[in-house]
């Protein structure tokens, strides 16, 4: 998506991990214009596909999430980060490795909200190393319900998140993939 690389060019920061700093429209300040364009270009690409809900995962994926469901007109489910993994029979939980803080956490989502008939859409601000969307998987296999696919809004394509999900089989759409990102700028996948 054009539009989104020229943002990325213009207002992202290279920061040590290495981590794309994309706070001015996406992870603090939010274009909320703009996130309801992406959300809209991730509805789209999955449009034809019997969609009947939007997982993300709290909190940066939350915004473009709301926008997906509010152009598929489906609800959007977001996995919670729970204090302590011993929950109870209510919530369906796993374990997520955080690759911006480098520490593991859990993530719950309550039962009723993910059942067997459901065809989910997973949706992300960032695919890293596919560790949340792996852990949005558990969730979903846990309920019996079935994944359609993941619309992410920024994946690193030199990590190896998209490459492991696209090879088991889940069908991942991007709307900007970095192929490169260093000091003399950011080279995206055509
Ligand atoms: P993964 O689980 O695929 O390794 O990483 C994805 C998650 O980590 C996303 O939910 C996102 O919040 C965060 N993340 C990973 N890489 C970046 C990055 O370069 N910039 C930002 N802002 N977040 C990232």
């Amino acid at each position: 998506m054009k539009a989104l690389e020229d943002k990325i060019r213009a207002e992202g920061k290279i920061l040590p991990g290495p981590v794309l700093k994309v706070s001015s429209f996406l992870n603090h300040q939010m274009d909320a214009d703009f996130i309801m364009e992406l959300g809209k270009e991730i509805a789209e690409r999955f449009r034809n596909d019997g969609v009947t809900k939007i997982l993300t995962i709290e909190s940066s994926g939350i915004a473009i999430a709301v926008a997906a469901g509010a152009a598929l007109h489906v609800p959007v489910l977001f996995a919670k980060k729970h204090r302590t993994s011993n929950v109870s029979g209510v919530l369906y939980q796993t374990l997520v490795h955080s690759y911006t803080h480098g520490t593991d956490y859990t993530v719950v989502v309550e039962r009723e909200y993910l059942k067997a008939e459901d065809r989910v859409l997973i949706v992300d601000d960032f695919l890293a190393n596919g560790k949340a969307v792996e852990g949005l998987l558990d969730l979903i296999g846990q309920a019996g319900a079935q994944a359609v696919g993941a619309g992410i809004a920024i994946e690193k394509g030199f990590q190896e998140g998209g490459e492991k999900l696209r090879a088991s089989g889940l069908r991942v759409e991007s709307l900007a993939i970095v192929e490169q990102m260093d000091d003399s700028g950011i080279v995206f996948r055509s």
